[in-house]
This record gives structure tokens, sequence and C-alpha cells, in this order.
């Protein structure tokens, strides 16, 4: 076999605002390292909206299609004029129903050391299938909003199987079920029983315990190191990922992972962050984390391992940071760091 035919194709959407700075950088980090990606770029986002009118043209959806794999960068979605959110739509078009986000101390010394959570978000269900309208009172059309939430026990199962059966391969030894089963009797009911379920086939290999949402939100804050892995719906999901998040040093850091049965996107959890974008100074290490991720995703975690060590390295020996971590290392010069590192 050649070595072209043993790369994997895959979509590159460097995206909106500081994207194409960090890309540029993520992908000469992956190619230091020798990872097995052809790279289908395509434009998204803004550009994409100048040029065709749609931040997801068909040029950019057909080459997901085909590879089934993509690196995005952040894709701005305008305010107002109609566009739903690109995410959201990448989302649903491709099924994405799993969406992973690791959260391990990077710099230690922070308020919280040797934090390493990984919680699993359900993506396609919940108060997010935006099934929404207004009841006209007395004259006032909006007099009061509906929100109808849906979560299926088929939709449940999949996610709650995905959750463990990554605490499997990934040597992880608990799972923690996040619910509110207590006043959302039927919509969080059924997550929490099914996920239940689910618990039992696997017991004796990963541990299985339940917490109501807002009592490990608050948890999250005092003990963080109580929890191994979290699975929750969709919009307990959300919140207490940030949270997470913010637990190791905020969004700068964070990677996401969106996995479907049929394709996989992964990405920087932050956005286009408008205000530095074409300065040459925005941290790429949560974009490079993404890169991780998709190289573990196709059976590469040597690959993986060996970048993680390198940001280790660059981070806490060599001290090259860019702003938002207190340093004055351009995004160029951490990659530059990072690559010496990986020699
Ligand atoms: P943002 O994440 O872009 O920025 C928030 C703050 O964090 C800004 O001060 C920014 O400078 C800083 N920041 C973000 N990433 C950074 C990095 N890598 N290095 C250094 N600093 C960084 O959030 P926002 O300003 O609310 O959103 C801007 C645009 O991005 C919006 O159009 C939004 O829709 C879009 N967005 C896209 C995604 C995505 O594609 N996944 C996610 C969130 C927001």
């Amino acid at each position: 076999m050649t070595a072209i035919a043993s790369l994997i194709p895959a979509t590159l959407i460097p995206g909106d605002g500081i994207g194409p700075e960090i890309t540029d950088a993520v992908v000469r980090i992956l190619e230091a390292v020798g990872a097995p990606f052809a790279w289908d770029v395509q434009e998204g986002g803004m550009a994409a909206i100048a040029k065709s009118g749609d931040p997801l043209p068909a040029p950019l959806l057909d080459s997901i299609r085909r590879t089934r794999l993509a690196l995005k960068g952040p894709l701005t979605t305008p305010v107002g004029g109609g566009f739903r959110s690109v995410n959201v739509r990448l989302r649903e078009e491709f099924k994405l129903y799993a969406n992973v986000r690791p959260a391990r101390t990077l710099i230690p010394g922070g308020r919280y050391d040797n934090i390493d959570l990984v919680l699993i978000r359900e993506n396609l269900e919940g108060l997010y299938v935006g099934f929404e309208h207004y009841i006209p009172i007395d004259g006032d059309p909006q007099a009061a909003a509906i929100s109808s939430g849906v979560n299926t026990r088929a939709g449940s199962r999949r996610i709650a199987e995905f959750a463990f059966d990554y605490a499997v391969k990934n040597g992880r030894k608990k799972v923690t079920i996040v619910h509110k089963a207590n006043v959302l009797k039927a919509l969080t009911g059924i997550f929490l029983n099914t996920a239940q379920e689910v618990a039992k086939a696997y017991a004796g290999r990963v541990a299985a315990d339940e917490r109501i949402v807002d009592a490990c939100a608050m948890q999250l804050v005092l003990d963080p190191w109580q929890f191994d892995m979290i699975v929750t719906t969709n919009l307990f999901g959300d919140i207490l990922s940030d949270e997470i998040a913010g637990l190791v040093g905020g969004l700068g850091m964070a990677p996401g992972a969106n996995i479907g049965d049929g394709a996989a996107i992964f990405e920087a959890v932050h956005g286009s962050a408008p205000d530095i974008a074409g300065k040459g100074i925005a941290n790429p290490l949560a974009l490079l984390l993404a890169g991780c991720m998709m190289l573990d995703h196709v059976g590469r975690n040597d690959l993986a391992n060996r970048i993680r060590k390198a940001v280790d390295q660059v981070l806490c020996d060599d001290k090259v940071r860019t702003g938002d971590l207190g340093g004055k290392a351009t995004t160029g010069e951490v990659a530059d760091a990072i690559i010496r590192r990986l020699r």
C-alpha cells in the first residue's frame, strides 16, 4: 500500500474570525506528527454567505457526506437574517447524537488541579428540538410562551450506551447520570430510567450513579474530583460542559466532538473571536486538542498522546503561552514550540 492510499479523507473547515489562523497552526502540528489525514478544505460561515448566501453551502455538506469526518474552525452565525445556528444544522444533518467534552487541567496551580473529566451530552433531543410557540391573550400576541422537550427511549439508550462504551474503551471508572427526574418526571425520567437500565449491562466494568442537575452543578464547584464521566440530556449538558470548561481555565482550551453513527465533526468549543481575529494572537490549543480527539477517533491515539505530551511540555516547561493564558506568544510561536517538542 502506498502512503497516499493509507491517508484518511477528511474535511477541513477553517471557518471565520480566528478560524483560519488557528487552523493553519493545527494543520502544521498534525503534519509534523504524521497525522494520516488527506484534507478537503471547504469554505463555510461568512465567506460562504458572501458567495452562496448560505453559511453551510452544498459543497461543504457534500464533502462531509463523502469523508464522514471533519475538523471545523468556528463559524459565525449572523445575528438576525433568519439564519439558524450552523452548529445545530450540522448536528441534525449528520445525526451527530453524542457531544463529547473532555476537560483536563493543562496548567497546574490554577483554582482546581488534576481535573480530568469527560461530559457526554445528548445532542439531538430534549428542549433543543425547538417545538415552541406563543399564545395570544387579551390582545398580546406573545402573552405566553410554550416550549416542548422530547426525549425518547431510543435516543436515551443510544447516548447512555455511547457513554458507557466510551468509559470501557478509555479506561474510565464511573459514569454519573445527570437528570431532573424529581420535577420533569416524564421528560428526564425516561432518560434516567433508560440510562440506569443500560448501566446494569456494564455492572462490574463501569460504576454508575446519578445526580439531580442542580446538586451536580454545585458539587462540580465544591468537589469536581468525585466525578469521572457525566452523561446527560441536551440542555443540562450544554450548561454543565461550560461549567466544567471553567474548572480548567475556560473555553480557550476546551475541545469538543460531535459524533454520530455515520459521521464525526471535531471542533474547538470557543467561537470566532472577532475581537482578536487577524492579530495572530489566538490560542490554537482548543482546536489542536479537537484534532487529537479526531486522531483518537481514527485509532491513532499514539499520535494524539504524543501531541498532548508536547502541549504539556510547551505550557508547563517551556512556558510558551498565548495572551489568554497570561503569556506573550503568538499563535505561530505556540505551534513552532509544539513542533520542536515533537521532534
Ligand atoms: P467567542 O468564543 O468567539 O469569544 C469569547 C471571548 O473569548 C472573546 O474575548 C475572544 O477573544 C476569546 N477567545 C475565544 N477563543 C479564543 C482563542 N482561541 N484564543 C484566545 N481568545 C479566545 O464567543 P462570542 O464572541 O460569543 O462569539 C463570536 C462568534 O462565534 C459568534 O458569531 C458565535 O455565533 C460564533 N460561535 C461559534 C461557535 C462554533 O462554531 N462552534 C461556538 C461559539 C460561538
